[in-house]
């Protein structure tokens, strides 16, 4: 009986083309509304409903055509919908699932999110869903900037960069299948991991620097007080180290909050590590300061960090040019045709890069 009860499920979804499906994105922020644009791209037939708090992000999503129809009532559009995106900070995701839980939703819909971190989101999930006609997927597109709202939004935002899926129990019936179709448009590289691995990773690749780019930026503040060249000479290794240290305070706060123990974990080790080149300094153990600095040359070397998103898709390129009129002008024309991600002119200090431009 409920062997037959499923296949009638499985039948009637394979009946149902995904461009006569209904998409309800919660959150037309920067990362919603580039959903939007990703769908709209590949699927510019199927209906696609917004959830927005703010005015202005509605506003621009409806008249960019990124969706359909919005609504500042997050309830009134999550029962027509066959697929919902929650693009929410982490908190607001998990509280919106439990909102979901006690709404009268469509059989078998099809529930994801955007959170950067996915342990508490699917561990929540898995709460609230039980024992209800709702398929889940986590999800986390690994690509995003500093930028916020709607009016940030891009169609290529997530072109060549992972998004990760976090399987779970309620991941049944082809869910990830139509997901993965859903967003096709989006030119991402699908991949699949453990939720709680994920977090595990990404305390590690992402969550640490951010704090080390953080605390860099503070120490050097802090020593530019009484040495107030400090200042003036951070350039070249300080900007690349720091770079991150822009990012927008409320997402890093969430993320922080919502995987303390692999992040703890990871700032315990680090400690430890900088003691062990501490010690090696103190002992003027200039063997063990050169293969300290070896070691790490040889393993970025062969890390994958020289390609987007594992690809050979960008390069830095950096030249040595005189100061006269028209070099750069000169310089464009040579690239012409090549996709650029940025010119920068390297103007003062200079001592870890060899190019000017
Ligand atoms: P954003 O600030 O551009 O958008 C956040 C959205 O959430 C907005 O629509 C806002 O109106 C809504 N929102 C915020 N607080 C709310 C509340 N209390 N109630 C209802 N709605 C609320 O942020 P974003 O970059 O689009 O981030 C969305 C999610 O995507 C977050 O979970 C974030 O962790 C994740 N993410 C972000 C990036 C990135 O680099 N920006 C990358 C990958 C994943």
């Amino acid at each position: 009986m409920l062997i037959t009860e499923n296949l009638l499920r499985i039948f009637k979804r394979k009946s149902f083309p995904l461009e006569k499906k209904v998409v309800y994105i919660a959150g037309l922020g920067l990362i919603g509304a580039s959903l939007a644009l990703g769908i709209k791209r590949a699927h510019p037939n199927v209906t696609v409903l917004g959830y927005n708090r703010s005015e202005a992000s509605r506003t621009i999503a409806l008249e960019r055509g990124m969706v359909d129809q919005v609504t500042d009532d997050f309830e009134a559009f999550a029962p027509l919908a066959d697929i919902i995106i929650l693009a929410l900070p982490i908190k607001q995701t998990k509280s919106y699932l439990e909102t979901l839980a006690g709404l009268n939703l469509k059989d078998q819909v099809l529930v994801t999110d955007a959170g950067s971190t996915k342990a508490e989101i699917v561990a929540q999930a898995e709460k609230v869903f039980t024992d209800k006609a709702v398929r889940f997927v986590g999800g986390h597109p690994m690509a995003g900037s500093h930028k916020t709202g709607a009016a940030a939004a891009d169609a290529t935002l997530f072109e060549n960069a992972y998004y990760i899926f976090t399987p779970s129990s309620l991941t049944t019936g082809g869910a990830m299948e139509e997901l993965k179709e859903l967003l096709s448009g989006l030119g991402s590289r699908f991949i699949e991991i453990d939720a709680a691995e994920h977090d595990r990773v990404t305390s590690q690749i992402s969550h640490f620097p951010h704090i080390l780019a953080s605390t860099l930026v503070e120490q050097a503040v802090a020593y530019g007080e009484e040495h107030e060249m400090t200042r003036r000479f951070a350039a070249g290794g300080f900007r690349d180290m720091t770079r991150i240290a822009e990012s927008e305070p409320g997402m890093w706060t969430s993320i922080l909050l919502s995987n303390p123990q692999a992040i703890l974990e990871r700032i315990e080790d680090f400690k430890d590590r900088l003691d062990q080149v501490a010690e090696t300094i103190q002992a003027d153990n200039e063997e063990a300061i050169w293969s300290f600095f070896h070691e790490g040359r040889k393993h970025r070397k062969e890390m994958q960090i020289h390609q987007r998103a594992g690809r050979d898709s960008a390069y830095d390129l950096f030249i040595d040019v005189p100061d006269k009129e028209g070099v750069i002008l000169e310089i464009l024309q040579i690239v012409q045709g090549i996709s650029l991600v940025n010119i920068h002119i390297n103007e003062e200090n200079r001592e870890d890069i060899h190019g000017i431009l």
